[in-house]
């Protein structure tokens, strides 16, 4: 993997953005491990035996690329292959079928989805291999033609994969069942938790997108924008909670864009969900644009005892000419009223940006402008992308493409900017107490994102801690645990420990 890449990786399994793309966190990561259905108990029913298995239960293997959403969607996969009668392995143990949740936000994530698939395919040839996600979608006939792989899925056809995976034999030769994504009307929920601890669900609110940004497929990859209805989501939250999660992290691809077509809008669902008080877990939203984030949304994050006192507002660009050639709805000055906004009610608040380095026409002083108005906004850290050209965007056929080595020293120079606002937010932290949302590994994030190792065990089943922070060390802070204030359940120990 390349740095583009290995930036997305790294992102992820600790952190929470979910949009997809380069515009608002759209992160790539592959695992085959983390996932999980966030309800294997749930009625489904036992349908058509997957594939004719040889003796006894097929085996199903699933792996995802990209962001969250992606995770997510793979979650339902997964437990449509239980419902129908399929034994789950991890990726990389050998399976009857493997499923691949693939991502097109780079070129180097196209390159990585092929890469597994031939990996799969050498290691076990027999192996029924069936790809689907954002790729697919979009270039079905690149994946057909990889020896072995025996059904491309696209958009649409993804969340039923274990039905077009009944009677799959590796003779048949590959198939490409791939529909128009258009104007797709349906939703389909889709929810996933990191590792088997119960403590973060993904709750995907939205799909799709209406924008048309000049270096992005996702519209394209996933059709227009489209909502969940706010009474579904209510009761799907109130089920996570009683599942035993502790926060909830509001996912889509344009998240600020929900109800638009609906008649509601996203301030709409944050107040229902503020105020259903079945609903107990910690609020985050994942990442919204910045011509959406209105001023109502930000002072309910402010007042609410839920939502969690961080955002993740796409920049891309902090010059006011890449951002109209990148056809962004905003400008930097609305980009740095909102940061304002949010900093004078909120000063702790976390604030996170994607930035996109090297995009076509992006000069020595568009990119002096930009880290100028980057240096001056009260940011806690980037997500800076290299600009990698998408076939069938706008941008990869714009004039003045940057040299890749200097979108690359660009990278470098977003990355380093980035380190040192979050050193400052950091700093600032320091002496503050704070309620830690462990993960098994001991670590765990703040609501304002800050995080934090403690400094001393604390009894196996704690799961939410208050606690003051202590010392920086490297990109955590240390802490001292003061109060447990919430417990795992007995049954989620029993699987983490
Ligand atoms: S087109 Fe939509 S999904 Fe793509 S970057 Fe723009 S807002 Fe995000």
């Amino acid at each position: 993997m390349n740095d583009d890449i290995n930036e997305f990786v790294n992102f992820l399994p600790t952190s929470f953005i979910i949009h997809h793309c380069p515009n608002s966190g759209g992160k790539t990561k592959g695992s085959g491990m983390k996932f999980r259905p966030v309800a294997q108990n749930r009625k489904g029913g036992r349908s058509a035996a997957i594939m004719p298995p040889a003796n006894g239960t097929p085996r199903v293997s699933v792996h995802t690329l990209g962001c969250k959403l992606n995770y997510a969607e793979t979650s339902q996969i997964a437990e449509s292959f239980v419902a129908a009668g399929a034994e789950l392995v991890l990726f990389g143990e050998r399976s009857d079928v493997f499923v691949l949740n693939t991502c097109s936000v780079t070129e180097n994530a196209e390159r990585e989805c092929r890469q597994i698939v031939r990996r799969v395919l050498r290691n076990a040839p027999d192996t029924s291999v069936i790809v689907t996600g954002c790729y697919a979608q979009l270039r079905p006939e690149e994946i057909a033609s990889i020896d072995g792989v025996d059904l491309v899925l696209g958009t649409k056809e993804k969340l039923e994969v274990s039905k077009y995976a009944v009677g799959l034999r590796k003779s048949d030769g590959p198939r490409v069942v791939v529909s128009e994504i258009g104007e797709s009307s349906d939703f389909h929920f889709a929810e996933t938790a990191e590792g088997d601890s119960r403590t973060r669900a993904f709750l995907k609110v939205q799909d799709g997108c209406d924008y048309s940004c000049s270096f992005c497929t996702i519209p394209k990859a996933r059709g227009t924008s489209r909502s969940a209805r706010v009474d579904d989501i209510l009761s799907r939250a109130r089920r996570l909670c009683e599942e035993g999660f502790r926060e909830i992290v509001l996912s889509g691809v344009n998240v600020g864009d929900f109800g638009h077509k609906t008649g509601t809008s996203f301030f709409e669902l944050a107040k229902a969900i503020d105020s259903e008080s079945e609903i107990t877990a910690r609020i985050r939203i994942s990442s919204i644009e910045p011509n959406l984030l209105t001023d109502e949304i930000i002072e309910l994050v402010a007042t609410s005892c839920k939502f969690c006192p961080h955002f993740h507002i796409p920049l891309q660009s902090g010059s006011s000419k890449i951002l109209r050639t990148m056809r962004r709805r905003y400008q930097p000055e609305l980009y740095q009223r909102r940061i304002e906004r949010i900093k004078a009610i909120m000063p702790d608040a976390a604030i996170g940006a994607d930035v996109i380095a090297g995009f076509p026409g992006e000069t020595d002083a568009d990119f002096r402008d930009s880290t100028e108005l980057i240096n001056s906004l009260d940011l806690t850290y980037l997500h800076a992308f290299t600009y990698s050209e998408r076939p069938g965007t706008v941008a990869a056929s714009m004039p003045d493409q940057v040299p890749i080595h200097v979108r690359r020293e660009r990278t470098r120079v977003l990355r380093t900017v980035s380190d040192k606002k979050r050193n400052a937010f950091y700093a600032l932290q320091l002496g503050k107490e704070a309620d830690i949302l462990l993960e098994p590994n001991g670590e765990g994030y703040s609501e304002n994102y800050v995080r934090v190792r403690l400094s001393q065990a604390v009894p196996n089943d704690a799961e939410l801690v208050r606690a003051r922070l202590m010392e920086m060390k490297g990109d955590t802070i240390q802490a001292e645990p003061l109060q447990v204030l919430g417990t795992r359940r007995e049954e989620v120990l029993l699987k983490i420990l």
